[in-house]
Protein backbone atom coordinates (compact mmCIF):
# COMPACT_ATOMS: atom_id res chain seq x y z
CA UNK A 1 0.00 0.00 0.00
CA UNK A 2 1.06 3.34 -1.00
CA UNK A 3 0.42 6.38 1.26
CA UNK A 4 -1.21 9.44 0.25
CA UNK A 5 -1.09 13.04 1.62
CA UNK A 6 -3.77 15.46 1.94
CA UNK A 7 -2.32 17.71 -0.96
CA UNK A 8 -2.31 14.77 -3.18
CA UNK A 9 -5.02 14.04 -2.63
CA UNK A 10 -6.68 16.75 -3.46
CA UNK A 11 -4.62 17.53 -6.51
CA UNK A 12 -5.92 14.16 -8.14
CA UNK A 13 -9.36 15.25 -7.24
CA UNK A 14 -9.08 18.71 -8.70
CA UNK A 15 -7.25 16.76 -11.96
CA UNK A 16 -10.26 14.13 -11.93
CA UNK A 17 -12.97 16.93 -11.71
CA UNK A 18 -10.85 19.34 -14.74
CA UNK A 19 -10.69 15.93 -16.94
CA UNK A 20 -14.75 15.53 -16.42
CA UNK A 21 -15.09 19.35 -16.75
CA UNK A 22 -13.55 19.04 -20.09
CA UNK A 23 -15.04 15.78 -21.42
CA UNK A 24 -18.42 17.76 -20.99
CA UNK A 25 -17.62 20.57 -22.31
CA UNK A 26 -16.25 18.56 -25.16
CA UNK A 27 -19.21 16.51 -25.70
CA UNK A 28 -21.45 20.29 -25.38
CA UNK A 29 -19.57 21.35 -28.58
CA UNK A 30 -19.89 18.68 -30.55
CA UNK A 31 -23.61 18.59 -29.75
CA UNK A 32 -23.60 22.62 -30.84
CA UNK A 33 -21.27 22.25 -33.90
CA UNK A 34 -23.70 19.53 -35.33
CA UNK A 35 -27.02 21.48 -34.66
CA UNK A 36 -25.06 24.34 -36.04
CA UNK A 37 -24.58 22.23 -39.72
CA UNK A 38 -27.76 20.77 -39.16
CA UNK A 39 -29.68 24.22 -39.11
CA UNK A 40 -27.31 26.02 -41.42
CA UNK A 41 -28.19 22.92 -43.96
CA UNK A 42 -31.81 23.79 -43.72
CA UNK A 43 -31.62 27.62 -44.60
CA UNK A 44 -31.70 29.25 -47.79
CA UNK A 45 -31.44 32.60 -48.81
CA UNK A 46 -33.08 34.37 -51.85
CA UNK A 47 -30.81 35.85 -54.98
CA UNK A 48 -33.55 38.45 -55.01
CA UNK A 49 -34.46 40.00 -51.85
CA UNK A 50 -32.07 38.76 -49.83
CA UNK A 51 -34.38 37.00 -47.24
CA UNK A 52 -33.34 34.04 -45.81
CA UNK A 53 -35.96 30.92 -44.29
CA UNK A 54 -35.25 27.75 -43.04
CA UNK A 55 -36.92 24.62 -45.64
CA UNK A 56 -36.37 21.62 -43.38
CA UNK A 57 -37.00 19.72 -46.96
CA UNK A 58 -34.96 18.34 -49.25
CA UNK A 59 -36.54 19.90 -52.54
CA UNK A 60 -33.79 21.65 -54.61
CA UNK A 61 -36.12 24.72 -55.94
CA UNK A 62 -37.62 26.31 -52.84
CA UNK A 63 -40.26 29.46 -52.97
CA UNK A 64 -38.89 32.52 -51.20
CA UNK A 65 -42.10 33.30 -49.08
CA UNK A 66 -41.19 37.23 -49.37
CA UNK A 67 -40.81 37.55 -53.11
CA UNK A 68 -42.12 34.54 -54.01
CA UNK A 69 -39.61 33.53 -56.49
CA UNK A 70 -37.63 30.43 -56.93
CA UNK A 71 -34.10 29.64 -54.88
CA UNK A 72 -32.12 26.49 -55.51
CA UNK A 73 -31.02 25.38 -52.16
CA UNK A 74 -27.26 26.04 -51.58
CA UNK A 75 -24.92 26.27 -49.17
CA UNK A 76 -24.97 29.80 -46.64
CA UNK A 77 -21.69 31.74 -46.26
CA UNK A 78 -21.11 32.74 -42.83
CA UNK A 79 -19.67 36.07 -42.78
ZN1 LIG B 1 -37.15 36.61 -52.12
Amino acid sequence: MFRVTLTHLILIYMAVLLGILCVVWFIGECVRFRQDKKMRRSMVVCDICGHSFADPSTRELLTCPSCGRLNERGSVREI
